[in-house]
């Protein structure tokens, strides 16, 4: 899953700002904890608080009683990552963005072949449901596979 390959850029700066080892994978369980509840963010520079609290606000806002760990935030990073590709970015612009606002590292090259296997995976959607009569979802689908391969 691409969630499992984004890393945290400003990791070790969390760390010395918590006082603990903390892993630099975004989603990880630990690093997920660690922002949620157990960093002192005036120890931070404003950038990454920014990037921290925009991380917090698209990512991790459910209301799921596991948060962090309920698998919302992988969820809706998926999400966020066609979106930025349906409204236009390449994946390099995508990589960009990603660090730029989340202070998050994703290879282009990892992000491209994600948006390969969504396409592979919404074509064999949109082929079942045509094949099934569901024509709202097979149009749907159809729609998002035009928006992610233009
Ligand atoms: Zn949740």
């Amino acid at each position: 899953m691409i969630a499992a390959k984004a890393k945290f850029r400003g990791a070790r700066k969390i760390e010395k700002a918590a006082g603990f080892r903390i892993p630099d994978s975004a989603f990880h369980p630990a690093f997920l904890e660690a922002i949620t509840s157990q960093v002192n963010f005036n120890y931070l520079d404003a950038t990454l608080r920014n990037q921290i609290l925009q991380f917090l606000h698209d990512f991790l806002r459910c209301e799921c009683r596991e948060r962090p760990l309920c698998g919302c935030p992988e969820k809706k990073f998926v999400t966020k990552v066609i979106e930025l590709r349906e409204d236009g970015l390449d994946h390099h612009e995508i990589s960009a963005f990603l660090l730029d606002e989340y202070s998050i590292d994703l290879y282009p090259a990892d992000i491209l072949s994600f948006l390969e296997d969504t396409v592979h995976m919404l074509e064999a959607i949109e082929d079942i449901s045509r094949l099934q009569g569901e024509k709202a979802l097979s149009q749907k689908t159809e729609k998002h596979i035009r928006e992610i391969v233009r």
